[in-house]
């Protein structure tokens, strides 16, 4: 008899994963990696912050005993996510419009919440942006839905076509979901300003739509409060909409799993049934949420000091990285390349796209060992004082 897995056919690399793969393979001592989306420090090291260190620290004496978390996870981390994306003083919060559960990273909130919508509209086609972050796709269309795309990018410009994504909004089906990303855009860094988030807001309204915002990188861009502009303006809608949020980046815990799912709604009587719902979508995916990460995070945002010392050290990744961005563009221009890469400043968050050909991005890597996303995304937060100058000259030379 023969296995049930004779005719399993390889499923494709995940393309950035391949790309790890192939650094770590590579002997060459002056390597680098632009293509990981995670935040290095200076020294090329995925930092442990220190008020990490600290509450873990505190929890590791205290010695919790390590029960079930509530399904949704417990009310300290959840309020905690609350109060962080949508302000303390937040009306939706003291309405009781929010539902928030813990949820395993950004991609479990996602998945948590794709699942649910697909009980909620399982009609619905979803709209992500061109281009996307690529799991977005994979994501919604494995919970069942047709994924579709709006206009996004402009290469033009390096901007958003916003005239285009508005266009698009607008014939739209009602019932369709649109997911946006809050800020710091995966994979382009270029994002919308407040006054296009308002028009965005309008269109969804009159045709009914429902949105789903990605807030990955919160504190990346500008801050912590100016980085959820889109989910104030949403808030002062009126409308319901989706949030998936996540601590992988502003916390530096990827691999502990942190995130949550915000669903906002007209009253506390639907939040209510809502939860109920989203507490059998989770059970039936993986329970409960682990305990160590929220604990954490929970931790550190309700103590006025370790919550400052965050604040501090996230606003040192994110200065870090516009130094980054500000190096990398000096250091073009003094090596003579006249080609305009201002726009490397004006991006947000840990992207570049730097408008590199993949044939570019094959040269780097085959003649300087640089590793980039063969779209020509790179991570600033990749670069370091000892590799800027390196890779400001491979990217000269391939110009
Ligand atoms: N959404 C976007 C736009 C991202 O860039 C990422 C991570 O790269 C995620 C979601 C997922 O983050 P997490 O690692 O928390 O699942």
């Amino acid at each position: 008899t023969s296995s049930i897995f004779a005719a399993v056919e390889m499923a494709p690399r995940d393309p950035i994963l391949g790309l790890n793969e192939s650094f770590n393979a590579d002997t060459r001592t002056t390597k680098v990696n632009l293509g990981v989306g995670v935040y290095f420090d200076d020294n090329g090291k995925i930092p442990l912050l220190g008020a990490v260190r600290a509450a873990e620290k505190t929890r590791l004496e205290a010695a919790p005993p390590r029960g079930y978390q509530p399904i949704e996870g417990t009310p300290a981390y959840n309020q905690g996510v609350q109060k962080l994306i949508f302000g303390a003083d937040s009306a939706l919060l003291a309405d009781g419009r929010v539902v928030t559960a813990q949820a395993l990273g950004g991609t479990g909130a996602l998945k948590i919440g794709a699942d649910y919508l697909k009980q909620l509209l399982p009609n619905a086609t979803v709209y992500i942006s061109d281009p996307s972050w690529e799991n977005h796709r994979a994501l919604f269309e494995a919970a069942g839905f047709p994924v579709a795309t709006y206009p996004y990018y402009d290469a033009a410009t390096r901007g958003v076509d916003f005239a285009a994504m508005k266009a698009c909004l607008a014939t739209l089906t009602p019932g369709s979901i649109v997911l946006l990303h809050a800020c710091c855009h995966n994979p382009t860094g270029a994002d919308l300003d407040a006054a296009q988030w308002a028009e965005v807001i309008a269109a969804i309204r009159e045709r009914n739509l429902v949105a789903f915002i990605d807030m990955a990188y919160q504190g990346f861009a500008d801050g912590i409060t100016e980085d959820k502009v889109a989910l104030d303006l949403f808030a002062a809608s009126g409308l319901q909409f989706f949030v998936s949020s996540s601590f992988s980046k502003s916390f530096s815990l990827y691999g502990e799993r942190v995130g949550a799912l915000s669903i906002v709604t007209a009253t506390r009587d639907e939040s209510a049934r809502v939860l109920s719902q989203l507490k059998r979508v989770i059970r039936t995916n993986y329970s409960n949420p682990p305990t160590h990460g929220g604990a954490i995070v929970a931790s550190v945002l309700a103590s006025t000091e370790l919550r400052q010392q965050w604040e501090d050290e996230l606003a040192g990744m994110r200065l870090r990285i516009r130094a980054m961005r500000t190096g990398l563009v000096d250091k073009l221009a003094a090596r003579g390349v006249a080609q305009d890469f201002s726009f490397v400043v004006r991006q947000r968050g840990m992207f570049s796209y730097t408008g590199l050909s993949a044939a570019q991005v094959e040269r780097l890597k085959a003649e300087y060992g640089i590793y980039a996303v063969s779209t020509g995304r790179i991570c600033l937060a990749a670069l370091n004082t000892k590799n800027i100058d390196y890779v400001a000259d491979a990217i000269a030379a391939v110009l």
